[in-house]
């Protein structure tokens, strides 16, 4: 019993410790952490196995602990290198997005975007599954938490936005009678609007409205999501194409700078917030489970 109750409050400190950090880089902490309970559900036996290996002490278990991580690192001096991991830019006005011209850095280090990292982590945990040595020491339990909060990061429309205004970073508007960016409009405050207006200021009943619609409205659509050519084990290239088409269709539209967004543009947009939470979550499950097919045997062989 004292046991449970000390379990209890350690886990309720380490979540008032995270809440309060900034999260310029991402879905909001919100976001991010419904992105990772949604996969959790969809893990294998093999590949729940071997993420639980993989997770840091701190995590107890639960992928969602972490799945901020890189954001809260983002702003040390440590992991500088990371920011331009979480956003890939595509031309203004385009509305398309390719890996080639796209995925760069601001020094144009090329596969230094968002789907660049996805491609990067998912080899290094697939190699390290395989057995494959390498001459690199990966760290592991960095490359999960990675590719837990990146594949979270390009599911969110305005991380595949516009160069010239940073993904809606440069687009002030109003939210309701608050100041704000474009892009923090769609990181956190539609989740944010949605959880006081629908959700009783609890993110666990909004997870369990979208993982309901996983297993009702969307029903049909899962394996179409889960799906990638050529049997890859991800296709960021896809998600980054959905992102800015909706970018294009719903994000930027009516968004123009100085104007006030209420209920007409939350009401439309919410739907696609949770679709794409939704989508982020399925399909961190399907690369997990495709990376660690039968690891099991293989790591307790080991
Ligand atoms: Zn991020």
């Amino acid at each position: 019993m004292h046991m449970i109750m000390g379990y209890e409050r350690v886990r309720v400190l380490f979540l008032l410790f995270l809440i309060p950090l900034p999260t310029v880089l991402g879905w909001g902490k919100e976001g991010h952490y419904a992105t990772c309970k949604i996969a959790q559900e969809y893990l294998s036996e093999d590949a729940l196995f071997a993420v639980k290996q993989l997770l840091p002490d701190s995590a107890q278990g639960d992928l969602a602990a972490v799945c901020s991580w890189a954001d809260e690192v983002g702003h040390t001096h440590r992991y500088h290198w990371s920011s331009a991991l979480h956003y890939v830019d595509t031309p203004d006005f385009k509305c398309n997005y390719e890996y080639c011209r796209d995925c760069h850095d601001s020094y144009r280090h090329e596969h230094r975007c968002v789907s660049g990292a996805i491609y990067n982590y998912t080899m290094q945990l697939k190699s390290a599954d395989a057995g494959i040595s390498s001459e690199f020491n990966y760290n592991l339990t960095e490359a999960l938490m990675f590719l837990s909060h990146f594949v979270g990061d390009i599911h969110q429309p305005l991380h595949v936005g516009f160069t010239g205004d940073l993904g809606g970073n440069t687009i002030t508007v109003h939210w309701y009678r608050r100041k704000a960016n474009l892009h923090y409009v769609w990181d956190d405050l539609i989740i944010q609007s949605a959880l006081k207006t629908f959700y009783d200021s609890d993110l666990s009943i909004m997870i369990q409205a979208i993982q309901r619609n996983i297993t009702d409205n969307w029903l049909n659509d899962v394996s179409t999501w889960e799906h990638c050519a050529h049997n890859y084990t991800a296709c960021p290239n896809r998600y980054a194409s959905e992102s800015i088409s909706l970018a294009c269709k719903f994000a930027y539209r009516n968004a123009t700078p100085g104007s006030t967004l209420k209920d007409e543009y939350f009401l439309s947009r919410l739907p696609v917030v949770e679709k794409r939470l939704a989508q982020g979550g399925v399909r961190l499950a399907a690369i997990l489970n495709r990376i660690f097919t039968s690891s099991k045997t293989r790591i307790a062989q080991a």
